[in-house]
């Protein structure tokens, strides 16, 4: 596939930008594959990369029911951190915001990775002692953290109303190399570099049900024909407990509505990212201009891609609180996302009852900042049909000898 350059760029211009190849091709599924991925968001996408770029498996298919990171990969509010308490969660996390500081150059796709720092504040208390534990905790994990006033929280972000009616600014956890990076464009930077490689991304194809045989699957049922594989990779977030069962085992998931919403653009006002815990919503700015606000999940399990109305209530009434600034801008766009929620608030990256099954899910509200590197973990355990040191803490076997990665300080509210 041709490069993308500024000299690129230029010859195109010239010549009505009719050279350029497609980013990735949609061909017709073949028989049979060595690897399935099940789900085209950036979690499947990413397996697939690196079960080519690490381990030289490229007879893969990724299937997908809909359109290309069409699920929660195009539907989050893009944060990206790694401040969390426990170890393996640390280590996981940190190895993909490690990733994405050089994903652009790797994949020779703008993935506009933006890091502009992350802040979450501590309003109470009890999230002072909690966040200072945590920087504490990262700082002997090799993460970079520190707990900050709220002086340098109104310096870092002047827009702050520190000295809020409820809950007044304490102070604030503070990743100066977390930020954003755009969402889609991390789904179509992998598919273009898996379909560079020779996989087939291979869109409009439900997987209805999995074939198994002697304790092993051998191939998915799928809405454009049978496909048979030597091993499969189920990574289809909200949707996970719904394969599981199509292959005949259970997951500990609970799948959550999660919205999201974003304003008019305005001018730039606001250049870190600020999650509020306490009251319950956080805000970044995008390069157009809107503000990106997101609140937390639905109290009840579901499948739409929507959300209730009085989320979108007490997340912007939340953000108000928090940043007056925004209390006469109007909304543009609201939308929601299917997520995965399991127990502990940890992922799951495993094997499964069935021996060449793999299942990658359990991000919840937080998997995109995972993305690149739980598709490295996952390639691991898919290529060896072992664990890595990354992926090991996260198997399903946790649940049942309760050895919990209890992060629900760390993602069970915030993202
Ligand atoms: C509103 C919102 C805000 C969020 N904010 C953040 C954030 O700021 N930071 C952060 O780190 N994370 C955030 N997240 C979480 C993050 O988006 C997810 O954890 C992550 O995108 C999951 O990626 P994935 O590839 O596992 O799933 P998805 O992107 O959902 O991909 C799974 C794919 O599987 C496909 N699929 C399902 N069933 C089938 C089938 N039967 N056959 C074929 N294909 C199938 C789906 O169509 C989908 O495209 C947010 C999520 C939401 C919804």
């Amino acid at each position: 596939m041709r490069r993308y350059s500024a000299w690129a760029l230029w010859r195109e211009g010239l010549r009505g930008h009719a050279g350029w190849d497609r980013a990735w091709t949609s061909p017709l599924p073949k028989p049979r594959y060595e690897v399935v991925v099940v789900g085209a968001g950036g979690h499947g996408l990413a397996t697939a990369y690196y079960l080519g770029k690490n381990f030289g498996i490229t007879d893969v298919a990724v299937v997908e029911k809909g359109w290309l990171g069409g699920g929660n990969t195009g539907r989050n509010t893009t944060i990206i951190r790694s401040n969390y308490l426990q170890d393996p969660s640390a280590a996981i996390y940190e190895k993909s915001r490690s990733l994405y500081e050089t994903l652009s150059q790797e994949l020779n796709y703008n993935i506009m990775f933006s890091p502009r720092g992350v802040m979450m504040l501590a309003q109470t208390e009890h999230e002072v002692r909690g966040y200072r534990r945590t920087a504490e905790a990262n700082a002997l994990q090799g993460v970079q953290t520190e707990f900050i006033g709220p002086e340098r929280v109104k310096e870092l972000c002047p827009i702050i109303h520190i000295e809020g009616p409820r809950y007044p600014v304490l102070g604030a956890l503070w990743q100066p190399r977390g930020g954003t990076a755009r969402h889609d464009a991390v789904a179509w930077g992998y598919a273009r570099a898996c379909s560079d490689m020779g996989m087939d991304i291979i869109e409009q194809c439900e997987v209805t049900g999995i074939d198994s045989a002697g304790g092993a699957v051998t191939g998915v049922r799928t809405t454009r024909g049978a496909i048979g594989c030597n091993k499969l990779a189920i990574v289809v977030a909200g949707h996970s407990s719904v394969l599981a069962e199509m292959a005949g085992f259970r997951l500990p998931i609970e799948s959550l509505p999660l919205q999201a919403l974003v304003s008019e653009p305005i001018k730039p006002c606001m250049d870190v990212v600020v999650m509020a815990n306490t009251v319950h919503g956080y805000m970044s700015q995008s390069d157009k201009g809107e503000m990106v606000i997101g609140g937390g999940t639905d109290g009840y399990n579901a499948y739409t891609q929507r959300g209730s109305f009085h989320h979108i209530e007490e997340t912007v009434r939340a953000l108000c609180e928090t940043f007056p600034i925004i209390s006469r801008l109007r909304m543009l766009r609201q939308w929601g996302g299917i997520v995965d929620m399991t127990g502990d608030r940890s992922p799951i990256i495993s094997r499964t009852p069935l021996g060449n099954c793999f299942v990658n899910c359990g991000w919840g509200t937080g998997g995109f900042k995972a993305i690149p590197g739980s598709g490295w973990a996952m390639a691991e355990l898919v290529a060896k049909g072992a664990p890595g040191p990354l992926a090991a803490p996260f198997g399903l076997e946790r649940f049942r000898e309760g050895r919990f990665i209890d992060e629900s300080v760390a993602a069970g509210v915030a993202h």
